[in-house]
């Protein structure tokens, strides 16, 4: 059975962006400053899960990178013993000024979402002209050594599908692994299902182009993509196909909101309030006790169970 060692937390639930596969019109409000976990208790947390067996952190959002003081909160995971892999999922507007600080506080690597390398596509998509501003941010991570660096982008038919061939070839000569996300329609308020388009179609509109890619074998092989090369390209294309594919089995990941749930599942409609059991003083053994339970019972919530309601993504962090 896979071991679970890996906790995503959402450290807020507000964005600078607007992008439309995510962020919902309406339907998803936005939660209670004072309902957010706050640094202190987050180190509280992954103080426990590191003490049963979480070896890898992700930050994320919302924005993480919009959180007052975030180069704080990875300084104090950073140096949690048991942590042996501390991450940061962005979409880059603000990386090119926090990169440097985020290295030397303790920050492995980063991933990046970049829906579109055109600037008008890339604009319809999140609201904002900032491709540039991500694209400095990028190369200021890859100067900083926030590597390897992974640019996650999201495929919608209607959408970005003509963005595909120049998103790959980013692999080519940059040392950047890209990866195609499967659209995940979570929400009425967000995209209409129609417009997901399977990883399969994805692939071929990149083998037309470039030529058959070859697969490759990368980072131990648990995680949810699978990683390919075009030719001796500099980097890998990556394929997230959490619509099309079932990889539940091998899911190590657990979610943390930013307002104290833990999801064991990202489509679980249960989760385990653990900031209401921490701020109602509970123990240290008490927590510990909720957390094991819910590593052992991680394995009965799965996609195919779970999947009972609507849910937004930035809320429980993608
Ligand atoms: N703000 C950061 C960012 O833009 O990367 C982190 C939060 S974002 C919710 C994390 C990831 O979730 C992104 O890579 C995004 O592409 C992905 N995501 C969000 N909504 C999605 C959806 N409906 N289907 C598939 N992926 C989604």
């Amino acid at each position: 059975m896979v071991s679970v060692d890996y906790l995503r937390i959402s450290v807020t639930d507000r964005c600078n962006l607007r992008c439309i596969y995510c962020h919902p019109s309406g339907g998803c409000d936005f939660i209670d400053r004072e309902e957010i976990l706050s640094f202190e208790e987050i180190h509280h947390i992954v103080r426990l899960f590191a003490k049963c067996g979480i070896r890898k952190i992700r930050l994320t959002g919302g924005e993480p990178l919009i959180r007052r003081n975030i180069v704080q909160l990875v300084r104090q995971l950073a140096g949690i013993a048991g942590i042996d892999e501390l991450t940061l999922t962005t979409n880059g507007v603000l990386l090119e000024s926090a990169a440097a600080q985020l290295k030397a506080a303790g920050l492995k690597r980063v991933n990046v979402s970049v829906d579109s390398a055109e600037r008008e596509s890339y604009k319809q998509i999140t609201g904002f002209d900032l491709l540039e501003k991500v694209t400095r941010g990028v190369y200021k991570a890859l100067q900083v050594g926030l590597s390897p660096i992974k640019i996650n982008s999201v495929i919608m038919k209607g959408v970005n599908v003509s963005q595909i061939p120049v998103l790959a070839q980013m692999s080519i000569y940059l040392p950047v692994t890209v990866r195609f996300i499967e659209y995940c329609p979570t929400s009425r308020h967000t995209r209409p299902a129609s417009n997901y388009i399977p990883n399969s179609e994805v692939r071929r509109t990149i083998e037309d182009r470039f030529g058959p890619l070859s697969s490759v074998v990368r980072g131990g092989g648990n995680g949810p993509a699978l990683y390919f090369k075009i030719g001796n390209s500099a980097g890998y294309i990556g394929f997230i196909s959490g619509m099309s594919r079932v990889f539940c089995r091998s899911c190590n990941r657990l979610r943390l909101t930013s307002d104290g749930k833990v999801k064991p599942c990202l489509y679980s409609a249960r989760s385990y309030d653990l900031k209401e059991l921490m701020r109602s003083g509970a123990s240290d053994q008490q927590m510990l006790n909720l957390l094991k339970r819910i590593i052992t019972e991680k394995t009965g919530f799965t996609k195919l169970n779970s999947f009972t309601e609507e849910f937004c993504m930035r809320k429980v962090g993608g």
